[in-house]
């Protein structure tokens, strides 16, 4: 990388060195200055060959079901194990309201501190498209880092879990070993995109987790039976999403829940969906940073912005049909309507 040439320890460095030059590189990653935009497009170039052989796993769940003690737990587990570990988050709340739901600072407190473990918070700032927009990024430089496992968190609120379903291989929902939650998960349509439902506080009440993982278990069948237009056959190439227990603050459990981890992997890369999940989700942005990006400068026209405010209220008073105002206001972007 001749263009960037503090960006070559992020490839090749160790240790506090690496640490830095990948901090600096999310830093310009994460500017909103158009020229640090153009270098940051320069380094996603350069980066992109050494990207792609992580497994990235999604991690959702509400507040308190206990995702920081799972990922810690799962972290050292899987450093053990010879891993290098990036956790990167996404809190809606951070981006909305100034404050922060996942409240970085004491969390995965000896996670952090390792050196094969790589932590970072949600960006503060910027809609939700755009903070998914740069942990995506982030998550390529940690790639790029030779981080083998990028674990991208989330809490259960807002649209932020179909953002990470949509960054990662795998999606795993946390669940608390009641109904009541398991039912709210079903609503809100996130069981439909888990393909692992965790059944986390197992140790606090045994038969509620074992109640829990029967119920969510067979949701997931019938979701999966809607899924498949009502083929219920058994395919054995395909991955069944499913439920199981365990306790992260006991770290009980956290091996089985890699061992199938691991056997989704193995499943979806034999059968090719590993493969085409990344190329339908890479597809995906680059169409929704498009439509952002038009939007974006259809607003900032100037013959647009003349007019919007006087568009806005004549729809609203209902003096103009929607979609006139709609063609109008494109024609004179100079957008052709048909
Ligand atoms: P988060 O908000 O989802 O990140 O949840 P935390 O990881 O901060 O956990 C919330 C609370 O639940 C903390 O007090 C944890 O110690 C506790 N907790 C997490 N996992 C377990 C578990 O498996 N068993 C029990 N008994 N408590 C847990």
């Amino acid at each position: 990388m001749p263009s960037i040439p503090w960006a070559e320890p992020l490839l090749r460095g160790e240790g506090t060195a690496q640490r830095r030059a990948i901090a600096k590189a999310i830093t310009l990653l994460e500017s909103t200055r158009a020229d640090h935009r153009a270098q940051a497009d320069e380094l996603l170039t350069a980066l992109l060959p050494h990207t792609g052989r992580a497994f990235r796993l999604g991690i959702s769940g509400v507040p308190g079901v206990g995702k920081s003690t799972f990922i810690e737990a799962l972290g050292l587990y899987l450093i053990r194990e010879g891993h290098r570990v990036a956790v990167l988050t996404i809190d809606p709340s951070s981006t909305v309201s100034g404050g922060s739901i996942l409240g970085d600072k004491t969390r995965m407190e000896q996670l952090s501190v390792h050196e094969r473990a790589y932590i970072r918070p949600s960006p503060s700032s910027g809609t939700l498209g755009g903070v998914a927009e740069k942990t995506r990024e982030a998550m390529l430089v940690c790639e790029a880092a030779g981080y083998d496992v990028v674990i991208v968190e989330t809490v259960g609120v807002g649209q932020s879990e179909t953002a990470v379903a949509g960054m990662t291989d795998m999606f795993v929902l946390l669940q608390l070993p009641n109904a009541g939650d398991e039912l709210q998960a079903i609503k809100k349509g996130v069981m439909e995109i888990a393909d692992l439902v965790v059944i986390n506080k197992a140790d606090i009440d045994p038969d509620a987790a074992t109640r829990a993982q029967a119920q969510i278990t067979s949701s997931l069948r019938l979701l999966g039976m809607h899924g498949n237009a009502g083929h219920a056959h058994h395919d054995e190439s395909l991955w069944h999403p499913r439920a199981m227990q365990l306790s992260a603050l006991r770290s009980e459990g956290v091996d089985r829940f890699w061992e199938k981890v691991v056997q989704f992997r193995t499943l979806q890369t034999a059968n090719g969906r590993l493969q085409a999940r990344r190329q339908k989700q890479a597809l995906a942005w680059m169409w929704e940073r498009i439509e952002t990006g038009l939007k974006q400068a259809f607003r900032a026209h100037p013959a647009v912005r003349g007019q919007l405010p006087d568009m806005v209220t004549a729809v609203t008073e209902g003096r103009i049909a929607a979609s006139t105002a709609a063609r109008q206001l494109l024609a004179s972007a100079s957008v052709p309507t048909n």
